[in-house]
Formats: structure tokens, sequence, C-alpha cells
């Protein structure tokens, strides 16, 4: 069962008469990471600055396993903030900068010592606790500032992009670590980031968020396979958005829809639909297969790119009419068609059951509109 640790409810703020958060309520489950995703200015850094107490909202509250935070001023939250620049003291050792907040409490020498060792082991980095910052690459320094939250053992630490100023490869090492400590420790942590494949492989739960509202939450995989809406579709990785009409609704909760003349049967959506009404079909390019031009099923293109990655073949392929379609297919040497070059027709298709329908203008299809087919 899970348990609320941190609820968040009706959170509104506004910055000079704009809204960037707007009657946002959220609830963080003791233990879990959760992640705050959408693009630049969507307000995860203001909701995150909120549950640790550096900003107020305008309305609405914050508890804490019950007791009312909304007020409390940071130092008083039993939680602690990561920043994306380390903020270390640049004059003290790595020992000291992470002893600092416990040596502010006046706890122990001994009790000191043996928690700042214990901090240090997790990150890694007990060999390097009389080194000055500046002596430490930028991961390291990173560990550093995880250590010296991790130190006071909150109930929940905030991470505001704490990845993005390390080079690609340190940051794919950092986040397995990260995974790693959090599920170690146990603590509850809430982690921002604007990059979708970082929120995708390290989170129990992501929130997307767009224009101060939450867009989903959900865990990775429905935020993927089972995007909420367009922007969800086209923010969380790459998606083909083929225009489909439905052509029949069947009895058996099924319709056929017609994409580019093929009549597809689908399970039907759980939104309402009649016949002769449009609709996104929407496809990963995982999703789709390139076949023989010849091949009866499938729509006719050709390929305009294709570009081999090891494991996939990636493809950009132009139907007649114009639509762009990317596929990524694993690589399998004895598929011919992945022996066809640039400028070759081919068809264009995709694995039964794969897709996920949206409406084509959730806001003109109000729930009385749409006749439940
Ligand atoms: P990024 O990924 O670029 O950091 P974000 O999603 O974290 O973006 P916020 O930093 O929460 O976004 O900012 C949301 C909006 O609020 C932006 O339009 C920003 O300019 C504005 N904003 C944030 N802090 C303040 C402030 N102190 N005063 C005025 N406007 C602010």
């Amino acid at each position: 069962m899970k348990q609320t640790l941190l609820s968040l409810s009706n959170l509104t703020k506004q910055f000079d008469g704009k809204k960037v958060l707007d009657s946002l309520d959220l609830e963080i489950f003791d233990g879990e990471f959760i992640t705050l995703l959408g693009p630049s200015g969507c307000g995860k850094t203001t909701l995150l600055r909120m549950m640790a107490g550096f900003e107020h909202p305008d309305e609405g509250s914050i508890t804490l396993g019950g007791q009312d935070l909304t007020h409390t001023p940071p130092e008083h939250r039993p939680l602690n903030t990561v920043f994306q620049n380390y903020a270390l003291f640049p004059h003290m050792s790595v020992f000291d900068n992470v002893a600092y907040g416990l040596k502010m409490e006046k706890r122990p020498k001994e009790e000191i010592q043996q928690r700042v060792e214990e901090a240090l082991a997790m990150v890694q980095l007990e060999d390097f606790a009389r080194r000055k910052p500046h002596q430490l690459s930028g991961g390291q320094q990173q560990r550093v500032a995880i250590a010296r939250a991790v130190v006071k053992r909150p109930k929940m630490l905030l991470l505001d992009e704490p990845l993005s100023a390390l080079d690609f490869k340190l940051r794919r090492t950092m986040q397995v670590e990260l995974k790693r400590l959090q599920r170690e420790l146990g603590i509850t942590f809430v982690f921002v980031t604007h990059d979708q494949e970082e929120a995708l492989s390290m989170s129990d739960r992501v929130v997307v968020l767009k224009g101060g509202h939450i867009q989903q939450l959900g865990t990775p995989r429905e935020v993927y396979e089972r995007p909420a809406n367009l922007f969800t579709a086209r923010f969380v990785g790459e998606t083909n958005f083929f225009p489909g009409r439905v052509d029949a609704a069947n009895g058996d909760d099924t319709i056929t829809v017609d994409v580019f003349g093929l009549k597809r049967t689908f399970r039907k959506p759980d939104f309402p639909v009649k016949e002769g009404q449009g609709l996104h079909v929407l496809l990963r390019p995982e999703d789709i297969r390139v076949l023989a031009p010849e091949d009866e099923d499938g729509v006719a293109g050709k390929i305009v790119e294709r570009n081999y990655k090891g494991s996939t073949l990636d493809s950009v392929i132009h139907l007649e009419d114009g639509t762009e379609v990317l596929a990524s297919e694993f690589f399998d040497e004895d598929d011919p068609t992945f022996d066809y070059r640039l400028g070759e027709p081919v068809k264009v298709s995709w694995v039964d059951g794969w897709e996920w329908l949206l409406p084509t203008e959730p806001e003109a299809l109000p729930e009385e509109e749409g006749t439940d087919a």
C-alpha cells in the first residue's frame, strides 16, 4: 500500500500577473522516485522550490505526513535540495563540505565523523575526503553535493536538474548511481529534468507539466505507451501521427479506422467516437515495419534517410501524400528490406495492436457531443 508523504493541494503561483502554477494537485508517495518533466518555463523549478520552501504559493497548501508545511521556512523542512550548480564551499575539503550541515546542528564530533564517512562511502568518494572541490571532476563534485544532502537523512531529496552540467557519458553513469542510491537509502526523490529519456529511465512515476498544469501523471510506461494528449505524445519520445477516420463502430468493442486508405480494426479508445470522425493514430518509430514494395499490406512510400545505429536501423520514409514516417527496426541481416537504399520504394506498416488513438481536437469534443459508439 503506497503512503502519501508530500501532498500538494490547489497550488497556484503568479509572477508578474502570469500564472506559472495553476491549481495544481499532486500526491508524492513515500520512497518513490518521481520526476517533474516538461519544457523550459513550464513551472518545474517553481514547483520544486515551493516544496523546498524557497518560494511560497499564492494559494493552496503543502503538507508532509499530514503536517502543514506551507509557510515553514526551508531550514525547518525535513527535506534537502541538490541544485544544478553544486554550490560547494570552494575553500573547504570534501569532508568539511559534507559535515557542514551536521556541524551547524552541533552534532557530537564522533557522530559527524561516522555519518560523513558513511555518506561519502555511499557516493564512492571515501578516498577523496581531504580534497578540495577544484581537485574533483564535475561528476565527483555532484556526488559531494548529493552526499552533503543525504548526510542529514532527509525524508525527501529534491534534485533540480542535478546532472545537466555533466557530459553525456558521465550523465549516464550518474543516472544509474543516483537510482541505486535512492533504492539503497529508501529516501523519496523528487527530480526535475527536461530530458525525457532521463525521466523515463530513472523514475517510478513521471509528472508531465506544461503551462503550470499537469498534463499526465503515470509510470514511464504509461506516459510513453499511453500518452494522455498530443502534448505528452510529442514531448515524450518520437511519434508518428497518422490521420485516421472512423469507418465503423463495431459491436465488439472495436472500431474500423481508415488510415491512408487501409481499413484497420482497433480497440475502441476511451474517448467517445462516432462514424466519420477524424482521429490521430499514434505510432512510435519502433512500432513501424518497413516492407517490400510488392507486399500487399502497408502504405507506399520511399526511403529518404537511413541510419545504422548498431542495434537498430532507423529510417525516414516519405509516403506518397508527403507524410514523413520515422521507423526504428531492430537490425536483422536476414531481412532483405534492410539492404534497400535511399530513394527505393517500400511499403510502411506497423505491428497490430501497438497503435494508440487520440482525438484530433480534444477541445472540440466535449463528452456530451460524442456518440459513445
Ligand atoms: P527551465 O527548465 O527553463 O528551468 P522551468 O520549467 O523550471 O524551466 P520555472 O523556472 O519554474 O520553469 O519558471 C516558470 C516561469 O516562471 C518562467 O516563465 C519564468 O520566467 C517565471 N519565473 C520563475 N521565477 C520567477 C521569479 N522569481 N520572478 C518572475 N518570474 C519568474
